[in-house]
């Protein structure tokens, strides 16, 4: 998890004096450290936003940075101080330095311990941490050991060693947490997410180039695609851990089918898949296998069918990362007002698949 920094709202960058100037009556936070003034009365300068009673125009000069203005001859003003950090810089290097605590430590820390490391109450530390980074402590805490895991079992020979790796002293607790983190088994997901061994081989059809994949457990994805090496590419980025292979004799009969499926669909699709995922994403599935070719449904009624009717968006989420094009249907759904919209495949292939269906 990376780091962002809430900074203040900008305008326009105040490009010429009359801009700078509109910025130092205005006092504009948003300006400070893009350029500083100097008033020639005091000797001093300031950031734009200093509280300090405006200076006349004639006494004022600008400078694009602290050493320009020092160099000049002004020292910093005493109210604005403008050659301290900001407390936004301030208290993003807090929270920067907490961070790196997180990423280092083998357990969990504590918040009292955090918000001690860098002098802030824990209550005090909780608000800023969460105003920069935008999550609490807590959950950042949760998504880096996450983040561990996931490193630690795709390097890791044994699920074992991973777990004494990521800092966890019990497997127990660590499989409680893991299967909700991959929504696999930690075994599953290191080969991969899919069985070790995959074959495929890419065809043509009429909707364009085809890409058909199994592993010895069935179909594990079918895609379509104009350029035949990136529809290859994307399989290796599917299944980063797996040993890909041409597809033999064999495997090109399987393909045939495929695509025959593809032509007909009213044929129906009678192989074996190898779906791996979380039990919401296999209600989904199976509802989606349930509509019947030249039939389509709705996000919300797919919710309404598997029984979560407020889980509309968790539904098109799935759709949206279906591997196995056609034979798991999610050219079948569409818009509640019966619209045809976007298909990770192209629009126009949702369009054939469905007026294949129809006939
Ligand atoms: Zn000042």
């Amino acid at each position: 998890m990376s780091v962002t920094l809430n900074a203040p709202p900008r305008s326009e960058p105040a490009v010429d004096d009359e801009a700078r100037w509109t910025a130092v009556l205005t006092r504009d936070r948003s300006y400070d450290g893009e350029f500083y003034y100097s008033v020639a009365s005091t000797g001093a300068y300031c950031h734009p936003s200093c509280p300090s009673r405006l200076a006349h125009r004639r006494n004022v000069r600008f400078h694009t940075t602290i050493a320009e203005a020092e160099a000049a001859g002004f020292r910093p003003c005493k109210r604005c101080r403008p050659d301290q950090p900001s407390l936004e810089e301030q208290q993003a290097a807090k929270i920067a330095k907490v961070c790196r605590l997180i990423a280092e430590a083998e357990e969990q820390p504590k918040l009292k311990e955090l918000a001690k490391s860098v002098g802030l109450s824990p209550y005090h530390f909780h608000r800023i941490f969460k105003g920069v980074t935008g999550v609490t402590p807590k959950a950042y805490a949760t998504a880096e050991r996450q983040k561990r895991i996931r490193e630690r079992l795709g390097k890791s020979t044994s699920v074992t060693e991973a777990i004494y790796d990521a800092g966890f002293n019990s497997s127990g607790r660590f499989y409680a947490e893991l299967s909700r983190v991959l929504g696999m088994t930690p075994r599953a997901f290191q080969s991969g997410g899919a069985s070790a061994e995959i074959r495929f081989a890419v065809g043509e059809c009429s909707l364009g180039s085809i890409l058909v994949a199994a592993s010895p457990h069935g179909v594990c994805a079918i895609s379509f695609g104009d350029d035949p090496d990136a529809l290859v590419r994307e399989l290796q980025d599917k299944f980063p851990r797996a040993r890909l292979f041409g597809g033999d004799a064999d495997f090109e009969r399987l393909v045939a089918k495929v695509v025959g499926f593809i032509e007909a669909p009213r044929m129906g699709f009678d192989l074996p898949l190898d779906v791996r995922g979380t039990a919401f994403q296999h209600r989904v599935w199976t509802a989606l296998r349930d509509i019947p070719p030249g039939a389509t449904a709705s996000y919300a009624e797919i919710a309404e069918r598997i029984g979560a009717p407020k889980a509309a968006r968790a539904v098109a989420g799935v759709c949206a990362a279906n591997k196995i094009a056609a034979a798991i249907p999610c050219h079948r759904i569409v818009r509640t007002d019966g619209a045809i919209s976007g298909y990770r495949w192209g629009v126009e292939r949702r369009l054939i698949l469905l007026d294949k269906e129809a006939k």
